[in-house]
């Protein structure tokens, strides 16, 4: 089959399929999936991230107090570093998790707070510094394997922050007259350390990555039919559901088209099941293209019939879009000598329009459908049948067997 016959277009695309197969080299998603996967992570990771955020703190307090063992009266920009930036910085951090709307504000705001709270300790270890007390170094490695780590921030947002914080060594080094050689020389293994870190960082995010939309694609999948793409029954009975009941509260009017294969079995006989596979997933491909209002929904009812599912529609919507899945299944030209009807594969749909009332089940709405489709059958197959008035002679619970298979 040519790539650009109608049976050869998935019936439906999945952004996040596509994503995977193309992959995400810079570590970025399209679109939507880069907000939801960091919402996600942020949910998944929140009570490790609450702990991260009070040892990240307590890690500082330690600091602190060794720090002023170095410097014990500190002067008034050493106390503003230590209580005014990096305590506050660290509780800003862990409040916003406490927050309702945390989820979208967590990663804006440890993007600005980390760069600040590590300028703070790069300029404190340094202060120690040239009073003589070398030894403080070591912190600043510990905070750059934290921020890679441990803080809940992306591989760009941790790298950034440790990019500033090894600039601000090198230049408050330079300002503080430490000498040369013992700059250099830490400099050297700050940039080690950030390239371990940032090496091991990158890693980890994209088999994070990798995993999220796996799990989604698999969410995904467990909610569709394998053969065509559409939404399988399991879904489909969910939905009707769920959109009834709204219907019901909202009044809001509601439609079904019930979509049969016509003459199909004779199909399968002439040309054998994978044809006849090939024309389903033609045939759920050209319903995906039509019902394109973001509420519209098609799925597999079962065999060759597929139904699909208007909320807030007008009468005229159903029964255009109705016209219109006959015109471009007869426009797939998929030969079918042995039908009754056409040279060509053609489908009869059925309408059901009704405002749904408290009272009534969604069977009812269904089986109208159902005999609207065998009313289309009856007069001759290759067009639609519209039911509304019918609803209220209808008593739901005698179902009609289908003899439309
Ligand atoms: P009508 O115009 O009255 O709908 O006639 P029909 O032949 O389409 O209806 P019938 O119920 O007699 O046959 C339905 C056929 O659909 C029979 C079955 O082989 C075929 N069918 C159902 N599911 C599949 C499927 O997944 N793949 C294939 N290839 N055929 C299927
Ligand atoms: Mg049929
Ligand atoms: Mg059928």
């Amino acid at each position: 089959m040519t790539p650009d016959h109608p049976a050869a277009q998935p019936a439906h695309a999945s952004p996040v399929a596509e994503q995977l197969q193309r992959g995400f080299p810079w570590l970025r998603f399209e679109s939507g999936l880069e907000v939801q996967f960091w919402q996600d992570q942020y949910e998944q990771g929140l009570t490790q991230l609450r702990l991260n955020i009070v040892l990240a703190s307590a890690l500082v307090l330690a600091f602190i107090a060794m720090d002023r063992m170095v410097l014990p009266e500190g002067d008034g920009v050493v106390r503003f570093l230590r209580y005014g930036v990096l305590l506050p910085a660290l509780a800003g951090c862990l409040i916003v998790t406490f927050l309702p709307r945390g989820r979208r504000w967590f990663h804006p705001v440890v993007s600005v707070l980390a760069p600040v709270a590590m300028t703070a300790v790069v300029a404190l270890v340094l202060a120690a510094g040239a009073r003589g007390a070398e030894t403080v170094f070591p912190v600043v490695v510990l905070a750059t394997i934290f921020l890679y780590y441990l803080v809940g921030l992306s591989f760009y947002g941790a790298l950034r922050t440790n990019l500033v914080g090894l600039a601000a060594y090198v230049a408050g080094a330079a300002w503080v007259d430490i000498p040369v050689p013992q700059t250099s020389y830490q400099a050297m293994v700050l940039f080690f350390a950030n390239l371990v870190g940032a090496t091991v960082a990158y890693n980890l995010e994209a088999a994070r990555r990798t995993s999220w939309l796996e799990a989604r694609l698999l969410a995904e999948m467990a909610d569709r039919d394998g053969l065509t793409g559409s939404y399988n029954r399991r879904r489909l009975d969910a939905h009707l559901l769920r959109v009834w009941e709204q219907g019901v509260r909202e009044q809001q009017p509601m439609a079904l088209l019930m979509i049969d294969i016509d003459c199909f079995k004779a199909f399968n006989d002439r040309y054998g099941h994978q044809a006849g596979d090939e024309a389903l997933k033609a045939v759920a491909a050209v319903l995906a293209r039509c019902a394109r209002r973001p509420l519209d929904f098609v799925a597999r009812y079962g065999g060759e019939e597929f139904l699909v599912v208007l909320y807030d529609t007008s009468r005229d919507y159903a029964a255009a879009l109705a016209q219109q899945v006959l015109q471009e299944v007869r426009l797939l030209r998929l030969p079918h000598p042995t039908s009754s009807v056409s040279p060509v594969l053609t489908v009869s749909v059925g309408v059901a329009y009704v405002v749904p009332v408290p009272g009534r089940s969604v069977d009812g709405f269904v089986q109208l459908a159902d005999e609207a489709l065998y009313a289309a059958k009856h007069a001759g197959r290759d067009r639609a049948h519209v039911m509304e008035k019918e609803y209220e002679q209808l008593r739901t619970g005698s179902f009609r067997i289908s003899a439309t298979g």
